[in-house]
């Protein structure tokens, strides 16, 4: 599932493609907006915001997407064939006289103004990867449900947007917390929130997601996707469960050595 940085990358690529430049097609490719055509309509800049990306058009709209589990944007040099999925995967598609951007298995895809970007991506905390990133007000949200498990209130985009089940888990591994301590225990909460928008910005300018600095396959991390194989600091079996809220509960690894439970 795509995290903080990946979205923040994929924005970064999309607006270097499509900023600046006029939409030479557009095909909306949900019921809501099959009528909807912004061929002709200058594209301002693509940006992200928590695992959001909005893409922000000279006429004052905002078209909103997700990643969710497996969405993604690829971009194409324009008479390349596209590459990202299946035909009857694809939700959007941006062109303009030398790029297409084509938006596949995308559960969100909605047209808002601009002014009212609020509407959809209002309730995020800090974004991690923000120019606006706000470590204090990340905190604060946090602390504020004392009782909550850390594994939980990482995850909550309420909090502070961008952390997803990777970097929820090797930040935890990393700081020596197992997920289910409650955040009124977390001595430094401070530093483990600071680390965790260190990691984020770590891997932002690359595909690839590596905590423990190797790169190479099956290395790059610490508890992440590696229940039952041993801990690279104690060799003790790595653990897995699945927990948080009712409906959105989500899996997490630690090391019940390094990781001890609360
Ligand atoms: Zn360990």
């Amino acid at each position: 599932m795509p995290e903080g940085d990946t979205v923040w990358l994929s924005c970064r690529r999309l607006n270097a493609a499509l900023a600046g430049h006029v939409l030479t097609r557009c095909e909306l490719r949900v019921p809501q907006l099959a009528t909807t055509d912004l061929t002709g309509v200058g594209v301002r800049e693509v940006v992200s915001r928590g695992k959001h990306q909005l893409f922000r058009f000279a006429n004052g709209y905002t078209l909103h997407t997700h990643f969710r589990m497996d969405g993604t944007w690829r971009i194409f040099r324009h008479g390349r064939s596209w590459s990202g999925g299946q035909e009857f995967q694809i939700r959007a598609v941006l062109a303009t006289a030398e790029h297409d951007a084509v938006g596949y298995r995308l559960p969100v895809v909605e047209l808002v103004r601009t002014a009212e970007e609020h509407t959809v991506v209002g309730h995020l905390g800090p974004d991690l990867l923000g120019p606006d990133w706000d470590l204090d007000e990340a905190v604060r949200r946090i602390e504020a449900q004392p009782d909550r498990t850390i594994g939980e209130a990482l995850l909550d985009q309420r909090n502070l947007a961008g952390i997803g089940t990777l970097y929820r888990a090797e930040l935890l591994f990393l700081q020596g917390l197992h997920p289910r301590t409650p955040v009124g225990r977390v001595a430094n909460l401070r530093r483990v929130v600071q680390r965790g928008q260190q990691l984020l910005a770590a891997n932002r300018w690359r595909w690839e997601q590596s905590t423990t600095g190797d790169l190479r396959q099956g290395r790059s991390h610490y508890v992440f996707e590696r229940p039952g194989q041993p801990c690279r600091r104690c060799r003790t079996r790595i653990l897995t469960e699945e927990f948080g809220p009712r409906g959105q509960e989500r899996r997490s690894y630690w090391c019940p050595h390094c990781q001890p439970a609360p």
